[in-house]
């Protein structure tokens, strides 16, 4: 069977893949880009924090760059799960890696970027995902803006929550800590009631839309209008590569990269929410963060690919 041959396979088509994707391709190399189709911001309407794009909707970005992308005779795009990614040799010797496509089709790249990102499970809680992505959020750099004036509730008690209510409240007119039942220390809730921060610790029992945002309700007691709710998700990797490949990991759950966006295995690299440095505890996940990784990645791919096509010493 013939497999078509690419310099790199780029798996993902969001903001770090497509970057990764347009780099490669303004420097002439056969770059395949593969995207199931499904994105961390599917959620919401609007993009925010990205300078040209604030409030842009995140399916007009990703057709923007497709635009770009056609640009390049050498970028190939495809709409497709992948299954697999393995090492077809010796990596070393630029053997690169055997990428398998959900259909059972197969492609080689001398070098992988991963770009896959990262899924959110949210807190089980009837009727916070109907409204999950604009009324419910999770960074207040995305989606807080939108809330000024308004009254923001932050569901949770652990130590990220006070912190978030202490940001939100330079933004919302008025911000209550939703404990759901969890207990603040002392020396917290002090800290709160200094900056004019209500906690309110009975159980939660739902929400619901409403015309402000949303109304909160609770086990016993009276509900509270909302015109945003933050909440904190839980994190997991999208694909199984990081898995399949063996590649380093950190304890956020994120695959190790460096600076370049290389992982533990040479000639894969990863970028975007996926990976980030051991000296961060978590990817600094933004669309802009993302782009600017993928932008790193697949400078570093060129430069890998110089080294193996031209072994002699280049001038640097
Ligand atoms: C509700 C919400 C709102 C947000 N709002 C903002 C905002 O306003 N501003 C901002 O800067 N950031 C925002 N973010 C964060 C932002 O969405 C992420 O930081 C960004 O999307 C990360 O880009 P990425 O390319 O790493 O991953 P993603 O955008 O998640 O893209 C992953 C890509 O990998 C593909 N993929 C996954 N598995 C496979 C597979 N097996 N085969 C082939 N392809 C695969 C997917 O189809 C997709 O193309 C928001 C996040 C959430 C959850």
């Amino acid at each position: 069977m013939q497999i078509d041959q690419y310099d790199v396979i780029v798996v993902g088509g969001g903001p770090a893949g497509l970057q990764a994707a347009l780099t490669l391709g303004r420097m002439h190399h056969q770059v395949l880009l593969l995207d199931s189709g499904s994105y961390r911001n599917d959620p919401t309407g609007h993009l925010h924090n990205f300078v040209t794009r604030d409030g842009t909707p995140p399916s007009e970005f990703r057709a923007l760059a497709h635009r770009d992308l056609d640009e390049y005779a050498t970028v190939e795009r495809r709409s497709t799960t992948v299954a697999s990614v393995e090492p077809a040799g010796d990596n070393a010797a630029g053997d690169g890696f055997t990428v398998t496509l959900a259909d059972g089709s197969q492609a080689l790249g001398r070098r992988v970027v991963l770009a896959t990102g990262l899924r959110d499970t949210l807190p089980e809680l009837p009727g916070l995902e109907e409204l999950w992505g604009d009324v419910v959020a999770h960074c207040p750099f995305c989606h807080g803006h939108e809330f000024a004036g308004g009254h923001v509730a932050l569901l949770g008690a652990g130590p990220h929550v006070s912190r978030l209510a202490l940001m939100v409240s330079r933004i919302a007119d008025r911000v209550t800590v939703l404990t759901d039942g969890g207990d603040l220390d002392a020396p917290t809730l002090s800290l709160l009631s200094g900056a004019g921060v209500a906690v309110r610790d009975d159980r939660v029992s739902g929400l619901a839309p409403s015309e402000t945002g949303a109304t909160v309700s609770f086990a016993a007691g009276p509900d509270e209008e909302a015109a945003g709710v933050f909440v904190s998700t839980t994190l997991t990797q999208s694909a199984p590569f990081a898995e399949q490949l063996g590649l380093a990991m950190l304890p956020s759950g994120g695959i190790e990269v460096d600076v370049m966006g290389r992982t533990s295995l040479p000639g894969v690299y990863a970028a975007g929410d996926l990976a980030h440095v051991a000296e961060l505890p978590m990817a600094f996940a933004s669309v802009l963060t993302a782009a600017s990784a993928g932008l790193v990645a697949g400078a570093a791919c060129v430069a890998d690919l110089l080294a193996i096509d031209h072994p002699v010493p280049v001038p640097a």
